[in-house]
This record gives C-alpha cells, structure tokens and sequence, in this order.
C-alpha cells in the first residue's frame, strides 16, 4: 500500500483515453495525488480517426497532449511509459522502463484493439484504424491506390481496378466506406489526368445478416440505402475466409482488392488478463456495479477494457461509457477517501449506472444515422443526422484549437470540395499491387533503362 491513513492518497490512472482523462479531471477535484501513466503522450480523439485516414484532417487536428489536457490540475502528474504488469499483493504497477509505482487506489482504463480473430497474419494485408499511425497508415494505402493506378495508366494504358474492400460492416466500416466514396467521387475528381478516381468500388463485406448491427432495423435499411446512394456495394452474410495480397476469399470466391481494411473485431487490452480477473471472451474484465473486479474495490475497471452489464445487456464499447465510467470511478474513489458514506449510508451503495443519449454513426457527406434517446426519443438519418453528427463531435472534442481546427477545415472540405491533408508518407509499397505490377521504383529504373539502352 502506499500511503497511511493520514497521508494522501495516491491514485494511478492507466490510460489517457476517454475513460482515463475524465478520470484524471474528476480526481483532481480531490485532496489526492494522481499519476496517469499513458504509452503515448497524447489523447486521440478515436470517432474522428477515419476522417484522418481518408485526408480530411491532419492527426494534430483529433489529438491533444495529455499534459497539456491535464496541465492546470496541480496534484495530477503525467508519466509516459508502458504499463506490463501488476503487482496487486504490493499495490504496484509494474512499467516497461522497470519502475514501479504504488497506489491506494487504481483505475485502469487501457482501451481496446483490433482482433483478427487468430489470423493475425491478416494485420500487415489488412490494417484497423484504432491509433494515429493507424490512420496515417491507412491514408497512405488508399492514397498510393489511386497514384499508382495514374502511374499505370500513363505507362501502360490500363490499370487494375481501383477496389477497396472493407471487411466489417459496424460504425468504423461504414464511416471509411463512406469517406472513401466521398474522395474517390467527390474531392479527387479533378486532380488526376489518366485516371477516373471516381470508378474506384467500394465493397463492405459484414459476416451478419446486417450492417450497424447495434442499430434498429430502419435505421440499418437507411444506412445501406445511403451507402449504395454513395455508390458503396454492401454484402452480408459475406464471411472472409482468406485475406492476401491484392484480394481476399468470401468463402470459395476471390474478390479482388487493391486496398484491403479491417473493421471487423475488436478484444480488450491485455492488460485485462494480465491482472487475472475473470474476463469474457474478447478480454474484458468482468466486474460488479461499482466496477470493482472480485474482492478488489481498490481497483476500478473503466472504459473499452470494462465488461459491465445492465438490463443483461453489455454495456457498448463507445466513448459515452467510458467517459462515465471513469467519472464514477473518480467519485467513488472519493467517497472511500473522504469515508463519506451518505448520511443513510447509502453513498457506497450507489451503483454505476449508463446514462444512454443514443448513438450516432456517420456514412459521408451529408448522410448519417442516429439513434436518439436523449433528450427526445428519435430515429433520424440524412442530413438532419449528419449536422447532429458534426455538432456533437465538434463539441466533444478536447481542447479549443482542435475544435476551431477541425470546424474550420469541415467547413472548407464542404465549400470547396477538397480534402485537407492528402500526404502519402512512407513506403511506396501497396501489398498485392507491387507483386503484381511492379513498384514505381521498378518503373522510373526501367524507364531510365529504356531512355539510357538505344533500341535496335
Ligand atoms: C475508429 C474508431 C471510431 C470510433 N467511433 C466512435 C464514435 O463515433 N462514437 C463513440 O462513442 N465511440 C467511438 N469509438 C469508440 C471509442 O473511441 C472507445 O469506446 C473509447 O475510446 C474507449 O475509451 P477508453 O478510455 O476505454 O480507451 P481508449 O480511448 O482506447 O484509451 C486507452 C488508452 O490507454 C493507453 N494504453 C493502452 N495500453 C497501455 C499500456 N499498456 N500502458 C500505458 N498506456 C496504455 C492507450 O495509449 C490509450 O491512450 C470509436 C473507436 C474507434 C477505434
């Protein structure tokens, strides 16, 4: 343990997500001492990820440094570093650089990641968008697909059929099937010269019977019919068996693809396991009402890495959750510090409890769906949907430069119909295209050969 009875406590926060920072905000109200320890030094505003894998924003634009987040909060310090165990006899936090921190009190809200259900093989062939590099690697696919296919045309006359092929049809599918529609045939149209970018086919592959599987049913049918409105093929009951360098199997059948995506599973941080609580079958830690694993109330489960229950239904691994969770966990804690039980005892008892305002998913330019529960009751779709969409996500980003950011770069993508950070970094390699058709490495060499070697 790490302090006494009268010394103040010490609370570490594991994760800066959306669990962790509202944590870490509602602490600092308390006469305690918080550590966040985060592997990344910054917050990333996950909902808006995919716009920075398909160009429209830059990663500074959803991102914001923890510290700088935390920075007027004087009993909250900030550590980066990896957290690779626990030492729950000793309340110890074990870190990857070997140092240890101890605590009173632990709230550990490490998130998820992507889950290709054991073919993790799929990952480098077909990459989720979960993380900044994520999306900036995702950018540069997409982006590269249409570059290359110029360079063939210049050189060759043809060129393989621009396909993007996403597997997973939930609210991170939807939205890059989306978004990749909107700058195949909206924003690039007019910047390429051998090229129609707006041939590009967009393909959603869902293993269920529908699309936004969470959604009511009319507003599942109202997603594909503005996903087909786009131009985006969706096909359900579609189960991809094999995923490879420029095509992936639906059972017997190859479909071709010059860009693959993957939105198709999520599991837990491993942290979850690492502790050795009882977890569910994606690695989410089960815990009680107060979100205590068994026999710890020291220890707070939040966020994405929270398997909780209400009504026998799972609480969704969404940012409303999580941000509620580490509220609660916060007060909690400060209920136990302050052994402030209610004048009736009944303060501990008080269960966390989800205050559910709806869920929103956005499919492009001027089209979304959204399930409304709070402060009306309400199903809309279209554009009424899609302002909704962009009005609460401005207003729930963090920090005043990223919302003056990203609502003046909206409202010039609308306007103008131009996307704002089109940058390919990296590797020119486009699995499946370079195998089949050469890098353009290959290509400059062969055409300076070919200008260098006179032709007899
Ligand atoms: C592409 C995408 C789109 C989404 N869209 C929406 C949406 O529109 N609406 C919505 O409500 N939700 C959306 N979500 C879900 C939402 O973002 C998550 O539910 C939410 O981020 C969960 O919050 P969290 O705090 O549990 O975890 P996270 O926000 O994932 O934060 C976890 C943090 O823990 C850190 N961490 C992990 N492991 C370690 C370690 N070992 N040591 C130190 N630090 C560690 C990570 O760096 C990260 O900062 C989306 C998610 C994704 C990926």
């Amino acid at each position: 343990m790490a302090t006494g009875n009268n010394v103040r406590k010490r609370v570490i926060v594991v994760g800066g997500g959306f669990a962790g920072i509202n944590a870490a905000m509602e602490l600092a109200k308390l006469s305690v001492d918080i550590t966040l320890v985060d592997r990344k030094n910054y917050h990333t505003f996950q909902p808006l990820l995919y716009q920075v894998a398909l160009a429209v924003l830059s990663p500074a634009d959803i991102a914001q440094p923890i510290r700088s987040i935390l920075r007027d909060h004087q009993n909250v310090e900030v550590l980066m570093d990896e957290v690779v165990g626990f030492d729950l006899s000793d309340q110890r936090v074990l870190l990857k650089t070997g140092s240890q921190l101890e605590y009173d009190y632990l709230i550990l809200a490490s998130g998820s990641t992507h889950s290709y259900f054991g073919k993790d093989d799929w990952a480098k062939l077909a990459p989720g968008l979960k993380t900044v590099e994520d999306a900036t690697e995702i950018r540069r696919r997409v982006l590269l697909a249409f570059e290359l296919a110029e360079r063939q045309m210049q050189e060759a006359g043809s060129h393989p059929p621009l396909n993007f092929v996403i597997v997973g049809g939930g609210p991170t599918g939807v939205e890059l099937a989306g978004a990749i529609s909107d700058i195949a045939k909206l924003y690039m149209t007019k910047d390429f010269r051998h090229i129609d970018p707006a041939t590009a086919q967009v393909l959603i592959l869902e293993g269920s019977p529908s699309i936004l599987a969470a959604y009511p049913p009319d507003l599942q049918v109202k997603a594909r019919e503005q996903l087909n409105a786009l131009g985006v093929q969706v096909r359900t009951g579609a189960h991809v068996t094999d995923v490879q360098p420029g095509y992936v199997m639906v059972d017997d059948e190859r479909v071709e693809s010059a860009v693959t995506l993957w939105a198709a599973g999520v599991q837990a941080s491993p942290l979850g396991k690492l502790l050795g609580f009882p977890t569910d079958r994606r690695g989410c830690v089960l815990v009680d009402q107060f979100l205590n694993p068994p026999n710890h109330p020291e220890i707070f489960i939040c966020g994405d890495l929270a398997h909780v229950e209400e009504n026998g239904r799972q609480l969704p691994g969404v940012a409303q959750p999580a941000m509620q969770m580490g509220v609660y966990a916060a007060r909690r804690i400060g209920r136990l510090v302050a052994r402030d039980f209610g004048s009736d005892g009944t303060g501990l008892n008080q269960p966390f409890h989800y205050f559910d305002k709806g869920d929103m998913a956005t499919i492009g330019r001027k089209a979304a769906v959204a399930n409304i529960k709070w402060p009306f009751h309400g199903h809309w779709s279209g554009f009424p949907a899609w302002m909704t969409w962009l009005l609460v996500h401005i207003f729930f980003l963090i920090g005043f430069r990223n919302r003056i950011a990203v609502f003046s770069q909206w409202a010039w993508t609308y306007l103008s119909f131009r996307d704002g950070a089109r940058l390919i970094t990296g590797s020119q390699n486009l699995p499946g295209w370079n195998e089949n058709y050469g890098t353009p490495e290959d290509a400059s060499i062969q055409r300076s050969l070919d200008l260098a070697v006179p032709k007899t």
